[in-house]
């Protein structure tokens, strides 16, 4: 059988595997393509990934996971099938580089406020090259002995709502499609069974995804059932992957989830042959 994973996280982000590593797993396990999707950016894609992909008969889908929010609620995009050089998506992508950078310090001055001080040179440091967000704070405060693990640093602190969250990556989900459509992408909802409230995944599915993900991670069949169905209402592209971060996310391994053979056929843009 075909395997597309299509959602899974390398060092560039917050996963704790390189590329390389990631297509080697995949090989691994049986994968027929796969798409790696850091959040906010594509430095994971080079000439030599591509070349390691064709070695190991993998077909590697160029991809990424962008941040959007819509009424305070973080809302994640997938993009896939893209240019790497893509000059509209490459300056999208620092524009919302810069925007973390602003909200990672409004963090880390709420957490010194409740008496948990970070410096931002530590999150540099650990966050070089990276897309830097609240799991790599997360870490930062488990080292100092703030809390014991991600889980209680997120519950406590870092989620939605929490004393030490803040809003600013701000780009409505609309102009994230919108900016995909111009680098000839396809947009992707990203695990929609996060979303609880009935009328906000309406909304969100008025303003023009291709598809949207409906096989995730180890999700259970009660929850992905009522999403296939609207897909299929909605006449969306059914896709899926394991959202696979590495060692910091064990239950997870590539492969676990995947999006079927037709949607990974219609997913491919002109640019991955
Ligand atoms: P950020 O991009 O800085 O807003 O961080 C988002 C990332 O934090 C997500 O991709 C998850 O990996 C992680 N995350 C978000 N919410 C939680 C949560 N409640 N528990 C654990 N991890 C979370
Ligand atoms: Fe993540
Ligand atoms: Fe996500
Ligand atoms: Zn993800």
């Amino acid at each position: 059988m075909f395997l597309a994973d299509l959602h899974c996280h390398s060092f560039f982000s917050d996963g704790t595997d390189s590329p390389f590593a990631l297509l080697e797993i995949a090989h691994q396990n049986g994968l027929g393509a796969l798409s790696i999707t850091d959040h906010d950016t594509v430095d994971a894609y080079s000439d030599e990934l591509f070349l390691k992909a064709k070695e190991l008969g993998i077909e590697l889908l160029t991809g990424v996971e962008i941040s959007s929010e819509l009424d305070g609620q973080s809302v994640h995009i997938l993009g896939y099938g893209f240019d790497v050089k893509d000059e509209k998506l490459l300056s999208f992508l620092k524009k919302i580089k810069e925007r973390r950078a602003v909200r990672n310090r409004a963090i880390l001055d709420k957490l010194k406020e409740y008496g948990m001080p970070i410096e931002e040179e530590e999150l540099q440091e650990l966050t070089q090259n990276k897309t830097a967000g609240r799991p790599h704070i997360a870490s930062l405060m488990i080292q100092r002995g703030y809390v014991e693990s991600m889980q209680e640093a997120f519950d406590k602190y870092l989620k939605e709502g929490a004393s030490c969250y803040v809003f600013g990556i701000r780009q409505h989900p609309k102009e994230v499609i919108e900016l995909l459509h111009k680098s000839s992408a396809k947009a992707v909802l990203a695990h929609p069974h996060f979303f609880r409230k009935k009328g906000f995944l309406r909304r969100l599915l008025s303003l023009g995804f291709d598809g949207i993900e409906c096989y995730y991670g180890k999700l259970e069949k009660v929850f992905e059932a009522p999403i296939l169905e609207i897909a299929k209402r909605h006449n969306l592209l059914i896709t899926g992957g394991s959202d696979y971060h590495g060692s910091i996310k064990p239950h997870l391994f590539l492969g676990c989830s995947w999006t079927p053979e037709e949607s990974f056929l219609k997913l491919k843009g002109r640019n991955n042959p």
